[in-house]
């Protein structure tokens, strides 16, 4: 007889061959631009730190002081005596900036979106989710228990196709700008579709809060969304905000419903006061300074107009998120190991992460980038592409 889980060394030889396997690489430095590892320093164009919040000094100062005043550790569950000014403070001032009447905050975006899936639906219940959805979304709609439907990204019809046999409580999910591929979530024209099948709308905004919109208020802002439009609004705050955590903003009833019902919420630590007080300090410099997404949007042009003059396969992204298409795996793997020799980061992201054959190098923008920085990235990328033919890869799956 195999000794028990002698199947995983298998497993692990498996993804080393297929071009999946994965591995982390150790910083030395802060979050930034210019980051260190193995004592070199890189550009960095994969962190989700848009704004260039993660290490600001005004953000910094105010973890330090607040740590100074309410101690590391929360010490309990908001619901036990974890719920402190800071977290409080920190709740009705997203409410306020997302124009909603509550919000809650959850250690992380993961746990929120778990929360507050299962929080609402139960067996019986359906839920509407974009193929393209993040793998904590899909999640969500698993550990519900309601069934789990998927329709192709940004396929409405398809939608309306699945809604049309549906019954008992009906929540469509999607996120508010794609995390892998960078487009918007349609939202106006899921607004329309989830009113007529009298379905809730859950929009996940990791990726749009403090990017979009004229104050930075997100996806919804952009497209002027209402409560009544989307009942249902996530952020998080280890993107743009430069910290970590999240929140669930929506009406009274929705807040006081996941407060009695989201394990998420319920069962674990809250976060330590000191974050909450960071990230009051990154939404007030997200309201002030509009100048950190107007510097995006340049940074994104600039490297657009530039990658198609390479010939790059640019997606449909008008977001600081920017993949370039590359299809096989082992190729997207050389592609970025080639730009890391020359000093850029940029991450490969393959399945499962992405559709097979449909591996991708994502690169990110962020405030910080000049637009020379955008050029060497270009040139690099020019580089690569053609010293990595596609013949040197083989086509997976
Ligand atoms: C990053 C991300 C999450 C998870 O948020 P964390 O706070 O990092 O756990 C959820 N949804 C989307 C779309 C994300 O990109």
């Amino acid at each position: 007889m195999k000794p028990s889980f002698a199947h995983l060394v298998d497993q692990i030889e498996t993804l080393k061959q297929r071009g999946l396997y994965r591995q982390r690489r150790i910083l030395e430095s802060p979050q930034g631009i210019e980051i260190r590892i193995d004592g070199e320093s890189k550009i960095n164009f994969c962190s989700n730190d848009y704004l260039g919040l993660a290490n600001h000094p005004l953000v910094k100062r105010r973890f330090k002081d607040a740590a100074e005043q309410w101690g590391v550790g929360s010490g309990a569950a908001h619901l036990v005596c974890g719920h402190s000014e800071e977290h409080h403070a920190l709740e009705e001032e997203l409410a306020a900036f997302t124009g909603r009447e509550r919000a809650l905050l959850f250690s992380t975006g993961y746990m929120a979106n778990l929360g507050v899936i299962s929080g609402l639906l139960g067996k019986g219940d359906k839920v509407f989710e974009d193929r393209l959805n993040h793998a904590s979304l899909v999640d969500g709609g698993l550990l519900s228990r309601a069934e789990l439907k998927r329709y192709r990204h940004g396929d409405l019809g398809h939608l309306d196709n699945l809604l049309q046999s549906a019954s008992g409580n009906q929540l469509i999910v999607t996120d508010g700008v794609f995390s892998m591929d960078g487009d918007l979530a349609p939202i106006a024209d899921l607004t329309a579709l989830a009113k007529a099948h009298q379905a809730w709308l859950m929009v996940d905004d990791a990726h749009g809060l403090g990017v979009l919109g004229t104050h930075g208020a997100g996806v919804l802002e952009y497209f002027d969304a209402s409560s009544q439009d989307v009942q249902v609004l996530v952020g998080t705050f280890g993107k743009a905000l430069g910290t970590s955590g999240a929140f669930v903003a929506g009406s009274k009833l929705l807040i006081e419903t996941l407060i009695q019902k989201a394990h998420t919420f319920i069962y674990t630590t809250a976060l330590p006061s000191a974050i909450a007080a960071a990230t009051r300090t990154s939404l007030a410099l997200i309201k002030t300074e509009p100048w950190r997404r107007e510097r995006l949007q340049e940074l994104v042009t600039q490297f657009r107009n530039g990658a198609r003059q390479l010939g790059l396969n640019l997606m449909a992204s008008t977001t600081p998120i920017q993949p370039i298409l590359v299809g096989d795996n082992q190729r997207a793997m050389l592609i970025s190991a080639a730009l890391f020799e020359q000093g850029f980061w940029v991450s490969a992201i393959r399945p499962p992460t992405v559709p097979q054959g449909s591996a991708r190098l994502r690169v990110t923008f962020s405030t910080q980038h000049s637009a020379l920085h955008v050029e060497q990235l270009l040139v690099a990328l020019e580089r690569a592409f053609s010293n990595i033919p596609e013949c040197l890869g083989k086509v997976d799956g």
